[in-house]
């Protein structure tokens, strides 16, 4: 019965925080456009979205199957929330994980 009780917290804890986790994202789609390298750093290119990215509503029209069905979709980790130089500082997992901005963030370009 305590062991029983014992998994029903740690699935709601591990729920709660996955909840936690996918709200951080602020649903913008600019992490789906493919990133250039310039000589003034990183540039998301607003002309080349994702295939699979519905750029009116900015919702991936593949969300829980773009692991499977996409290989180069890259999952949204807590390292990539604190590291990745790909994200733009509007992102939502930067401005929650990432108190700092020692770090360039990609520019715009459309
Ligand atoms: S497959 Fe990945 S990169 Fe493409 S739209 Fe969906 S979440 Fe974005
Ligand atoms: S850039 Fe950040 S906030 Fe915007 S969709 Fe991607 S993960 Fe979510």
């Amino acid at each position: 019965m305590q062991i029983k009780r014992f998994k029903k917290k740690i699935r709601y804890y591990l729920n709660k925080k996955h909840i936690e986790w996918e709200n951080a994202c602020k649903k913008c789609g600019l992490c789906c456009y493919e990133k250039e390298h310039t000589s003034h750093g990183i540039i998301i290119n607003l002309k080349k979205p994702c295939t699979y990215l519905n750029i009116e509503t900015k919702e991936c029209t593949i969300y829980l199957k773009r692991f499977n069905i996409y290989n180069k979709c890259a999952k949204m980790t807590v390292f990539h929330a604190f590291f990745s130089r790909y994200l733009p500082k509007t992102c939502g997992y930067i401005q929650k994980y990432r108190k700092w901005q020692i770090f360039s963030f990609p520019h715009l370009n459309d």
